[in-house]
């Protein structure tokens, strides 16, 4: 075996080949300056493997294939079966190898296995296939005029695709990517994020062994403000799509305008969820729960800001902090029953515990959690135990900022006009959820909250065949859903001349 894979036997004893280059025009390269940096394990802080880290060189190398893919005819001509077969192909391969994906993903990132096997693994399989569906189902549209004109619209690709993705759902998030701009027929350029560079590399063979033709899909790890900003900065891509934080979604978004790239930005947030007094509360926790407390609190959407009507206060926060105390178990991921593993990082760990710092000096109360936990093998690992403050102000540093963590703030309202004002006074609006038993309310509530989505009686329930995306700070454009589309063609219009004689 050359140095660009290596043989790992993961801690639930899969053993599997790991590669560990730069993954373009179907071929395993290491990079040209031949950096590597480590990517650890946050369970215990042990380093897994090093993997080779992209410069600008390497991009190039890329950008240039993924280029020449876009213009080879096996790729612009392929009939969209076909393109629908291969991606199916994929899909099926993903769910052939999902145990050794999932189990990386764990080892990788500290998401228990079987969250990343039966929740993560599963939306990536269906993710692949929703959008081979759509591969041949991309149609322009006949615009009737006049007599005198025939026009129409081409759906064409955007052309070659930059793609940027975090470390809280790696292969997810790389599904949401890949999917429509595959089926649309674009050609890729995808970076990793740094904290999480395994599973797409063994993904990355996956794609060759579908068939899919070299340069179309190309796979590089690096460092954000080298190999993503090289990316970013690229005059040979055409799009751009990234999600992260909102202050990197920033810079992407201005580094991006020196060729005016398309742009599809999915940033932060601090989704509210309210819950109103006629609230099915047992209800209402157990979402509420869901929303924060689920993938270690780091969720893009994640419902940190609870509002709860007076009413019920008291025993919205008693029922949740029991709710927390029995289905919050902290511990091993790779063990069956725990709910909660590692932070990915020590940089997030400790950014979390700072917070809860912050919250205590600021005067909130602090009902629960509020410590690093110590429990798990020999005591290493990002643990936190889930976090929870009450008596919360709207000034309040905790109760303003995304966090990112197992750590929810929870205040009380009077009136459904303060809620809505409260819910609204953020510079984010991504996700959002409101609970009452009162339809017209609920609707109502959903029109005027300021977020690109709402669940009315749930949390954090997501789904591949609905547009996802946000408002303000949270972000630029959609995914998911048919609206996932619009993000990856552009429409051509054609004008043919019936008998305009001049
Ligand atoms: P980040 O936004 O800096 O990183 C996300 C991706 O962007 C990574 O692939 C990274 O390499 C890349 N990147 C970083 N700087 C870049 C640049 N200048 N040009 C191009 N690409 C660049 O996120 P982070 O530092 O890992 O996390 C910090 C915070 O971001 C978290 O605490 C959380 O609040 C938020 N976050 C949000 C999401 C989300 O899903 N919306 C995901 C991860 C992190």
């Amino acid at each position: 075996m050359s140095d660009l894979a290596v043989e790992l036997t993961a801690p639930n004893g899969v053993k599997y080949t790991q590669p560990i280059g730069l993954f373009i025009n179907n071929e395993w390269v290491r990079s040209k300056k031949g950096e590597k940096f480590a990517s650890i394990n946050p369970t215990d802080e042990s380093e897994i493997v090093s993997v080779y880290a992209a410069d600008p060189e390497d991009v190039d190398d890329a950008v240039a294939a993924a280029r020449k893919a876009f213009k080879d005819p096996s790729w612009r001509d392929m009939s969209t079966t076909d393109r629908a077969d291969l991606m199916f192909k994929l899909a099926s391969l993903i769910e052939e190898h999902k145990e050794t994906l999932a189990t990386i993903e764990t080892w990788d990132n500290g998401k228990p296995y079987t969250v990343a096997r039966d929740e993560d693994l599963g939306e990536v399989i269906g993710c692949f296939k929703y959008y081979a569906g759509w591969a041949d189902k991309v149609h322009g549209q006949v615009i009737d005029t006049s007599p005198a004109k025939l026009a129409y619209t081409i759906r064409e690709p955007l052309g070659v695709c930059g793609q940027i993705i975090p470390w809280n759902y790696p292969l997810a998030m790389a599904a949401w990517k890949l999917g429509p701009a595959l089926c649309c027929g674009n050609t890729v350029v995808l970076k990793a994020a740094e904290q999480t560079p395994l599973s797409i590399l063994y993904f990355a063979n996956l794609v060759k062994e579908a068939g899919f033709p070299p340069g179309v899909v190309n796979i590089l790890n690096g460092h954000g403000r080298v190999a993503g900003h090289a990316i970013a900065s690229h005059l040979g891509i055409d799009k751009i799509a990234f999600t992260g934080s909102t202050a990197t979604g920033r810079e992407i978004m201005k580094t991006a305008a020196i060729n005016l790239k398309n742009i599809t930005l999915e940033t932060g947030g601090k989704s509210p969820l309210l819950v109103f007094d006629d609230a099915d509360l047992d209800q209402a926790v157990k979402w509420a729960h869901i929303g924060i407390m689920s993938n270690m609190g780091q969720i893009c959407t994640a419902t940190s800001r609870v509002l709860v009507q007076e009413g019920v206060y008291e025993k919205f926060v008693e029922t949740f902090k029991a709710q927390v105390k029995t289905t919050s178990k902290v511990g091993d991921p790779f063990a069956d029953d725990t709910f909660q593993g590692p932070q990915v990082t020590r940089a997030q760990y400790d950014r979390i515990l700072s917070y809860i710092e912050t919250g205590k000096s600021e005067g909130a109360t602090l009902v629960a959690g509020g410590t690093a936990h110590k429990n798990v093998g020999a005591g290493k690992g990002f643990f936190i135990e889930p976090t929870v403050f009450t008596n919360v102000t709207d000034d309040m540093k905790i109760y303003r900022d995304e966090i990112f963590g197992p750590f929810v703030v929870i205040s009380s309202f009077k009136t459904e006009e303060e809620a809505l004002e409260r819910a609204n006074d953020t510079t984010y609006g991504l996700g959002s959820a409101v609970f009452t038993r009162d339809i017209t309310r609920g609707h109502r509530v959903a029109r005027r909250i300021e977020a690109g989505m709402v669940w009315i009686n749930s949390s954090n329930d997501s789904d591949i065949h609905v547009p996802f995306g946000g408002v303000k700070m949270s972000g630029v454009g959609r995914e998911l859903g048919e609206a996932g589309l619009d993000a990856y063609t552009n429409k051509k219009a054609v004008h043919v001349n019936l008998g305009t004689i001049l």
